[in-house]
């Protein structure tokens, strides 16, 4: 059996690997010499006191422990011959279906609207130096979905949904750091998904898998409740008895056509604010008890909730060391959102910061039915776009000019690239949420003294945070419980949220579907 350890070093302490092997080894009373090998079980800052630490938790293998693989491999079948399973994007929920889809001997045919990795990166540049939005192919849309420039946190609240250590084993057999499998709270990085996202394609295709890109699904296949195929944009019918939808939380056609079909949808509560920044020094000397992180510390980060006015304020996809980014998928909306490279090390720390947003909240818009929720995201999208000047710009204000209720006369530097109009989001933002966000702020300065200060800009909105529509689908089949064979996944279906439950969902619904094949 092999022994395990935790420790609690000092930054500079705990980067010393032969430290680390001598600590272990001195508390689980064994000879360095009869160590074989030595596994990083868990590793997370402990800022709680004046004196930070590093806690580890460290698994010794000796001589006497049998040889195990660190990960269970990726073992491909060829699939050319089997049978076929649309899969609609190729989010982490597509690509994490189709590969389960190959171990299980099924072959998964991904129809994706948007490009490759290379041509996408043309088009966000686009985004910052012409102020225009592709509607196929932008921060949302194309190979690797809303993941592939993502920040990459890797973390999930639920562990009921399924193995989210086997997306991280993935990840890694696909070219991800292994110290994603033992950080308290791990991160790729923006800079590192792209190859990461290259290679599951690479995967994919090697086994016979079929990757379209660049085709846009317009419409269902469906004959007497049970799905037969999907119909493209270029006319192209394309069949299979199973269609793994998996088109994220962005793609409104792809709702537009459910509710045309009739395929149920219900409302789904969801969250929408703006993205606050603060000088990362800042956010560092805050968290750190007044220090700077030094050379041995992560960029520091925060996670924040209060209640405010019956709802939860919080806040969401927090990037230390990171950019605001443009991520609408149409010209007349802004969105914002953010990322970091793998070294977190820009001057920035940026978070959005959202309020809850429930059925009664949206009864303005009622008239929608089941895509109430949606209509309003698009109404308060739109609000930011021209009220930061009918381009790609973001509104922004200061944050304790904003929570006084003032315009701001100027604003700092930001990370955000196609640039910022100064806006009085107080005025503009509805009174629901920018009377909870001000609350909210006001806690949140409170707790994190330094936190709510003109230093600090907040940029609108940060409304797309998760699905507001959910497609419902049976639980023990997870296929929608009106159209056989039609497999809701990933954050569009409402089920899930973020790269790694999206990544689950699309594996349980392969499985599902595999289940269903041998029946
Ligand atoms: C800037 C940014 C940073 C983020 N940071 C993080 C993070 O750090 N951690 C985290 O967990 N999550 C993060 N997210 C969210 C995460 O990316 C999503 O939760 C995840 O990608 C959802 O996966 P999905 O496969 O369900 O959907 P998506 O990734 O949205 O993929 C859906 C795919 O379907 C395609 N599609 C849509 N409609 C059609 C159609 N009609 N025909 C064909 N194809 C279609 C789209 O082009 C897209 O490629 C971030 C998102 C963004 C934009």
């Amino acid at each position: 059996m092999p022994f395990r350890v935790t420790l609690s070093l000092r930054p500079e302490v705990s980067a010393d690997e032969s430290v680390i092997k001598a600590a272990s080894c001195r508390e689980a009373g064994i000879n360095t010499s009869d160590l074989r090998g030595l596994r990083i079980l868990r590793k997370s800052v402990d800022a709680r006191g004046k004196k930070i630490m590093i806690n580890l938790s460290v698994e010794l293998l000796t001589k006497d422990d049998p040889e195990e693989p660190l990960i269970k491999p990726f073992v491909p079948q060829n699939v050319v011959n089997s049978q076929e399973v649309i899969i609609v994007g190729a989010g982490p929920a597509g690509l994490f279906a189709a590969s389960r889809l190959i171990e299980l001997g099924l072959r998964p045919v991904i129809i994706e609207r948007g490009k490759d990795i290379s041509e996408r990166k043309r088009d966000l540049a686009k985004i910052s130096r012409e102020q225009k939005i592709d509607p196929d192919s932008n921060y949302c849309f194309g190979l690797g979905g809303a993941g592939t420039f993502s920040d990459g946190k890797l973390y999930t609240r639920s562990r009921k949904r399924g193995d989210n250590m086997r997306v991280l084993e993935l990840l890694c057999l696909h070219g991800a750091e292994h110290n994603i499998l033992y950080e308290a709270h791990p991160h790729i990085g923006s800079d590192n998904l792209p190859s990461i996202i290259r290679n599951i394609k690479n995967s994919i295709l090697d086994a016979g898998g079929v990757l379209m890109l660049g085709k846009k699904v317009t419409d269902f296949i469906i004959e007497s409740d049970t799905i037969k195929g999907i119909l493209t944009a270029d006319n192209e019918k394309i069949y299979s008895p199973y269609v793994i939808l998996a088109t994220g939380h962005s793609a409104r056609d792809i709702y537009n056509i459910c509710a045309r079909r009739r395929i149920g949808l219900e409302f789904k509560p969801f969250a929408m604010g703006v993205r606050v920044e603060h000088p990362q020094e800042l956010i560092d000397r805050i968290q750190y008890h007044g220090y700077s992180r030094g050379k041995y510390l992560p960029s520091a980060s925060y996670s924040l909730v209060a209640q405010a006015g019956g709802r939860g304020v919080y806040s969401f996809c927090m990037c230390p060391g990171g950019f605001i980014v443009p991520a609408a998928t149409d010209q007349e909306e802004i969105v914002v959102n953010g990322m970091s490279p793998s070294q977190r090390n820009s001057k920035w720390a940026n978070s959005g910061i959202v309020v809850e947003v429930r059925h009664d909240d949206v009864a303005r818009f009622s008239r929608f039915g089941e895509m109430a929720g949606l209509e309003y995201q698009k109404y308060i999208e739109r609000l930011a776009w021209v009220n930061g000047g009918c381009t790609q710009k973001a509104p922004a204000q200061r944050l304790a000019d904003f929570v006084a209720g003032v315009s701001s006369d100027s604003l700092p530097e930001v990370s955000y690239m196609p640039g910022v109009t100064l806006s009085p989001l107080h005025e503009w933002l509805p009174e629901s949420i920018a009377t909870r966000l001000r609350e909210g702020f006001r806690y949140f300065g409170s707790v994190m003294k330094g936190f709510l200060t003109n230093n600090a800009v907040i940029t609108g909105v940060e409304s797309r945070t998760s699905s507001p529509v959910r497609i419902p689908r049976d639980p023990e089949t997870l296929s929608h419980p009106g159209i056989t064979g039609l497999y809701p996944c990933g954050e569009g279906s409402g089920y899930a949220g973020g790269i790694v439950s999206s990544a689950i969902d699309g594996i349980n619904a392969a499985e599902a579907i595999s289940r269903k094949v041998n029946s």
